[in-house]
């Protein structure tokens, strides 16, 4: 029996600090606001190397705060994957941009930079790169094209948190980094919640300013904003489980170093690349075969669970009917019949890894 994941078994290795820290919160009455929110803050944009962080409602909420607070033109074009989760476009559409469907690199899924300039037209107002499944991308090269045509810059650090780029934490390269910490993300907390990470002490304000009612003090409402706030519980649950996500994170790199070295031979699957200049955190370890559901049929019957990120890639979606055409030459577009997620987390043992990489060789001999 291999989970995909474990929520329950991470609570259970940590449960002294995080009823600790709970009963804190309870004792304090700190749950919208306050010390916990404010310690989070300060903990994750330290851990991001980010000069200012912003706790929101979730990942989603993030990547729309980012979009409103930064004032694009109206009814501009903002670039996005076609392989990510549908939330990147969502915000998008949701703030009344039109999404621009971009493709990926076929061994790392993330964004393939002659694409996004091909995509470019005289509308295009910004570009959200996703470091997909933990690999960031290439920003250096990203950064560059944005400043040539003048574009925003939004990474959306939603399965990247800790990973790096040449050395340096994702979610500063660009204008705002967003994040999600729903509980199945690297770091995740116990319901919804996320952040916006940003050197831009202007924006940051801006982005505080909307989350909370447009509000600069309790009744003074400078503009029509909204509510979407990261609560304290969340919050003080999180700095708890940021302590561990080094280790955590180090778990789920030698799993796909592991996973990489004993499917190696498998001449059905392709494995996952990580570009020399990403320190890859693996939220999802994803392999490409003909026949993924076989696959996953197979592993289930061994007592193994997996997963397919993503399906169907957003632009064929019925969401997004009429919104897009899809192009049926991207890679992103033809792939996502095949894919398959492998067991993936701090609760995989070398015995796990051992086990899953047995069956899987087992279904092609
Ligand atoms: C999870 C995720 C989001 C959305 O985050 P929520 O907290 O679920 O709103 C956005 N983008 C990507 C790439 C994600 O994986």
């Amino acid at each position: 029996m291999v989970k995909f994941l474990d929520l329950p078994g991470q609570y259970l290795r940590i449960k002294d600090e995080i009823d600790a820290v709970m009963a804190k919160v309870l004792a304090t009455g700190a749950f919208v606001g306050g010390t916990f929110l404010e310690q989070f803050e300060r903990d994750f944009a330290a851990y991001q190397c980010a000069e200012n962080c912003v706790g929101v409602a979730n990942g989603t909420d993030a990547l729309e705060l980012v979009i409103e607070a930064l004032q694009l033109p109206a009814k501009g074009e903002i670039i996005v994957p076609a392989n990510t989760f549908i939330a990147t476009a969502e915000a998008v559409t949701r703030m009344g941009y039109t999404a621009v469907f971009c493709d990926h690199d076929p061994r790392t899924y993330v964004i393939d930079i002659k694409d996004f300039q091909r995509k470019i037209t005289p509308n295009t107002v910004a570009v959200i790169p996703v470091h997909l499944y933990g690999h960031v991308c290439d920003m250096d090269a990203v950064v560059a094209v944005a400043q040539k045509h003048g574009l925003k810059v939004i990474e959306d650090c939603s399965q990247a948190h800790g990973a790096e780029y040449n050395g340096r934490r994702a979610g500063t390269f660009g204008d705002a980094g967003t994040f999600s910490f729903y509980p199945g993300k690297n770091l995740g907390a116990y319901g919804d919640g996320g952040a916006v990470v940003t050197n831009s002490k202007e924006l940051a304000d801006r982005i505080r300013m909307l989350a909370n009612h447009g509000r600069s003090s309790k009744f003074a409402h400078e503009s029509v904003g909204r509510n979407s706030r990261l609560d304290g519980m969340q919050a003080a649950v999180l700095s708890v489980k940021l302590k561990h996500l080094d280790s955590w994170t180090n778990t789920r790199r030698s799993t796909a170093d592991e996973y990489s070295r004993l499917l190696a031979d498998v001449a059905q699957v392709t494995l996952p690349v990580a570009a020399d200049w990403t320190k890859h955190v693996y939220h999802l370890y994803v392999i490409r075969t003909e026949n993924p559901e076989g696959l996953k049929g197979f592993l289930a019957g061994r007592g193994i669970q997996t997963g397919i990120h993503y399906p169907v890639a957003v632009p064929k979606l019925k969401a997004y009917e009429g919104l897009c055409t899809p192009d049926m030459n991207m890679n992103a577009c033809r792939m996502d019949s095949t894919l398959l997620s492998l067991p993936m987390g701090d609760h995989m043992t070398p015995a796990m890894v051992q086990e899953v990489a047995d069956a899987v060789k087992a279904y092609f001999s």
